[in-house]
């Protein structure tokens, strides 16, 4: 039979989930136990402080087809994802969280949308019942100013739970290294083959939100550098604009002395001075930004460090 040869990766990552693994190992397995296609259980355990890297060790002694690899420290989310992809092996990838926010209940709708010739699923958020308002609001302008200043168009409410055929994931374990990213910009701009399915992100099982609003912020900025160089022309535009006010200023400063005879004024050269500081400043920001993300691919340092991987045999 064809599909008992196919195989389902499943890619979770892990950041002091101690209170969430027991349940979600329990839901998926019992899920993908009962999937057409064959699986594979990829725990990435990004750096936990907590007994997580203790309870994925227990899961993979116990059945063969769960593989834990272990960070050496933190190198967040997406680092963790980036890792389980390159260690698939199956005919199809799916990421997910570990809080049970994605449900496993959708991974036998991605095996058909596989089934049916799709290459990237995208798995768009319905509602989310664990975002608070600043969250809703903050992720609504992220994607309003992303795809304004962005070339490439996103979905909204796009998430890190997606699915990729294996020849997808082969363009990312092999093209896409970069050290500042946005992951789920690649997924969405690679091309091939690509369908949506939607999902209702429910609450988080047990624990807390890993991402901070500064993590969020910084993750924004990344997405932002990553995909749109429109803010580093901001110094042209910002020049012409100022030059023109300059010379606007400059014939009235010109005209007022011959026909008042009086210097210009005082607060007028105060005004001037801060507005085009504060321009100045604002430019010099944003390229400092660009030039962070230079330094980081030129460092070329690893995108994540294992320190173990962690699979039984039998
Ligand atoms: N996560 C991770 N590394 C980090 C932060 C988070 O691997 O540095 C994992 C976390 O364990 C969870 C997923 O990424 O499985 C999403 O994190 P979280 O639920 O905290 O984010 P939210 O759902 O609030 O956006
Ligand atoms: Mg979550």
């Amino acid at each position: 039979m064809e599909n008992a040869e196919k195989k389902i990766s499943v890619v979770v990552s892990v950041y002091n989930e101690e209170l969430s693994l027991d349940q979600f190992h329990k839901t998926i397995i019992d899920i993908l136990e009962r999937c057409i296609w064959d699986y594979e259980l990829i725990f990435v355990n990004d750096g936990s402080a907590d007994r997580s890297i203790e309870l994925l060790k227990q899961f993979a002694a116990g059945n063969s087809k769960i593989k834990v690899i272990d960070f050496s420290r933190n190198f967040g989310h997406e680092a963790a994802m980036i890792a389980g992809i390159d260690h698939a092996t199956g005919d199809g990838i799916v990421c997910m969280d570990a809080d049970l926010q994605h449900p496993p209940e959708s991974i036998p709708e991605i095996i058909a949308k596989f089934q049916e010739g799709y290459e990237v699923i995208s798995m768009i958020r319905g509602k989310n019942a664990d975002a608070g308002f600043i969250k809703s609001i903050t992720s609504k302008a992220f994607y309003k100013v992303l795809n304004l200043l962005s070339p490439i168009k996103f979905e909204n409410n796009s998430s890190d739970f997606f699915a990729l055929a294996a020849n997808v994931a082969e363009v990312l374990r092999r093209d896409y290294r970069e050290k500042i990213r946005y992951l789920r910009g690649f997924v969405q701009s690679v091309g091939f083959r690509k369908t949506t399915l939607e999902f209702n992100a429910g609450k988080r099982t047990a624990g807390e939100s890993k991402y901070s609003l500064r993590k969020l912020l910084h993750f924004s900025i990344n997405a932002l550098c990553s995909f749109s160089d429109l803010p580093l022309k901001l110094g042209v535009y910002s020049g012409i604009l100022v030059a023109m006010l300059g010379f606007i200023l400059m014939i009235f400063t010109i005209a007022n002395k011959l026909i008042n005879g009086a210097p210009a004024g005082y607060s007028t050269i105060i005004v001037a001075l801060c507005f085009m500081f504060a321009v100045t400043l604002i430019v010099i920001g944003i390229i400092g930004e660009y030039i962070a993300v230079l330094f980081a691919e030129i460092k070329d340092r690893p995108i994540y460090i294992v320190r173990e991987i962690y699979k039984s045999d039998q």
